[in-house]
């Protein structure tokens, strides 16, 4: 029942790192009526930890390494002209592990203030603090507290699922980078074991980020040592560059959400249930159709990211306003749907 307060919208946006923030601004600038919801703050998640550079990968050839190459160029693009006062341009040198003689270098790469990024794309969208427990959809509307909308986007990251969606391949992957003042010069953003980068505040310099899949801030028993991090991040940073008169001036620390497969998300959530009533030969691992399966109406997530959120929220924002404002159908490839039938044949035994 509506309440005097019910508040509609076109679109609901719950999670506000920067696959949220990046989507309300693109939908927003579409003409649509955007409510951007977090229950903490803006880039209070994994994005206000983020070193956020802006790198292509440069690992083994495929099908990710084909989609990051056209998410590089388009990131490249969005945060030089729509953030550009945010936006740190440098020279890349990307340098392999195994072999220290091998590198790629890169004319010019970015890194971005990642919460200031964040702030920047959300000023002007209603923006509301609320804990989004479980969204339900009611006589074709979508409701969040006292919000409503004809259309939900989940952007929530590795944090717990809000919808029965435990076919969707996803893990926290826990990192930790930090701030320094160093008498050393930094000319250039260098990528090897760590990142070391000059960033927009004149003398400081970012270190990031360590990558641990044990750590979980979900974990109620979990520790984390931040002094064992710090002392990583810096041993790593002292293979690739000398760096003298070190002062730590900050810790940012933040969780990752990588999928099982690499490959990020964007798409429609099916509904487990009502898929598996129509459908119960999926549990005999019987191959069907995913236009066949059953999906939540007017819902859609994007996720999995891993470490290249930054690199892929422009992408993947701009792809969800041709979806819904120019009914441009999104790619298959990156839907979560793909982790169904698996799912599925697995739930059986
Ligand atoms: C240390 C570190 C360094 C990194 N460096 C880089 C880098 O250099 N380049 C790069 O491209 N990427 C980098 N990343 C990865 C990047 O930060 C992530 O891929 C990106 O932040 C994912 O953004 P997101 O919007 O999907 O999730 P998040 O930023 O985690 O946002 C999710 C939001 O959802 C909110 N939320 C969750 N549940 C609810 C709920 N029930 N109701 C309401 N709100 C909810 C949370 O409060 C949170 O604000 C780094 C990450 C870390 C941790």
């Amino acid at each position: 029942m509506p309440t005097l307060k019910t508040l509609h919208y076109d679109v609901i946006i719950v999670g506000a790192g920067i696959n949220g923030c990046t989507s309300a601004y693109f939908l927003s600038q579409a003409g649509l009526k955007v409510a951007l919801v977090d229950k903490t703050g803006i880039a209070s998640g994994g994005s206000g930890a983020a070193g956020a550079f802006i790198s292509p990968k440069f690992s083994k050839e495929g099908p990710l390494k084909e989609l990051m190459a056209v998410a590089y160029d388009e990131a490249m693009t969005f945060y030089t002209t729509v953030l550009a006062s945010h936006t740190l341009l440098k020279p890349l040198l990307h340098m392999s592990q195994d072999n220290p003689d091998e590198s790629i270098s890169l004319e010019q790469s970015a890194v971005v203030d990642a919460r200031s990024a964040c702030e920047t794309l959300a000023s002007g969208i209603d923006f509301y603090v609320l804990e989004v427990q479980s969204p339900s959809y009611v006589e074709e509307e979508w409701h969040c507290e006292d919000l409503r909308s004809s259309h939900l986007v989940l952007t929530i990251g590795a944090y717990p699922k809000i919808m029965p969606i435990d076919y969707v391949g996803l893990r926290g992957i826990w990192g930790h980078r930090i701030d320094i003042t160093t008498s050393s010069d930094v000319p250039c953003i260098m990528h090897q074991y760590v990142s070391i980068s000059p960033t927009l505040n004149e003398g400081v310099i970012a270190i990031g980020a360590t990558h641990d899949v044990h750590y979980s801030p979900f974990d109620p028993f979990a520790i984390y040592d931040i002094e064992a991090g710090r002392a990583e991040l810096i041993e790593k940073a002292l293979k690739t560059l000398k760096l003298n008169n070190i002062k730590i001036l900050k810790d940012y620390t933040g969780l990752r959400s990588g999928s099982n497969d690499y490959m990020p998300m964007l798409g429609s959530l099916v509904d487990a249930h009502a898929t598996l009533a129509l459908h119960p030969h999926l549990q005999h691992g019987k191959e069907t159709d995913p236009k066949e399966f059953v999906y939540y109406p007017n819902l859609t997530m994007i996720n999995g990211s891993g470490g290249y959120g930054f690199v892929l929220a422009p992408y993947l924002a701009k792809r969800l306003k041709e979806y819904l404002v120019e009914g441009i159908p999104m790619d298959k490839m990156i839907s979560p749907s793909r982790f169904f039938s698996r799912w599925a044949k697995r739930k059986k035994s």
